[in-house]
């Protein structure tokens, strides 16, 4: 299919494509997790793209990038800005206000799950099953509660006309005084 094509059109396109699969994994400080999705075939950008073709969402080049380093390393839980700092490490180039709408686009289909800490930190939960959560306070980390230690007692009735869709729990923790 290339013949014909000027050969600076392969050094120029060629760069783009390697990059985001081959620096993403390598981020310092996050051990590679083993895939937990089954119905993953392995290979993660054959796998982003039908995961996107099938919330409908058209898998740009953006939405690929992102998703990529969102979803290859099974669950985790981001903010946007950090979301932005490993696309930038990445060398993803992408704009704070697109991982924004990325991150809301993908919740609205049901891929991430929103997690609201406090008023101004929001995190992403690409586990979308039902579970809680600890907050480790001044360390902003968000971390899962096994599901089998938390008790919901005395859950409210919802108002006449409402159902209850979700009942988050964040779990405040600080390190003991000494
Ligand atoms: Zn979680």
């Amino acid at each position: 299919m290339l013949t014909g094509r000027p050969s600076n059109w392969i050094s120029v396109m060629t760069p783009t494509r390697t990059m985001v699969f081959s620096n993403a994994p390598a981020l310092p400080g996050h051990q590679p997790a083993p895939p937990v999705r089954t119905d993953l075939t392995g290979c993660p950008w054959h796998d982003v793209k039908s995961m996107l073709r099938g919330v409908g969402l058209r898998p740009t080049r953006q939405r690929m990038a992102l998703g990529w380093i969102l979803f290859a390393k099974g669950d985790r839980h981001l903010t946007a800005e950090m979301l932005y700092e490993e696309a930038t490490k990445a060398k993803v180039p992408v704009s704070l206000a697109t991982v924004y709408n990325t991150l809301h686009q993908f919740t609205d289909v049901g891929l991430l799950r929103q997690v609201a800490v406090d008023g101004s930190k929001t995190y992403f939960d690409t586990n979308v099953s039902d579970h809680h959560h600890f907050f480790v306070e001044g360390e902003n980390e968000l971390v899962d509660i096994p599901s089998a230690e938390v008790v919901v007692g005395n859950t409210p009735s919802a108002p006449e006309g409402y159902e209850i869709a979700r009942v988050d729990i964040v779990v405040r923790l600080r390190r003991k005084a000494r």
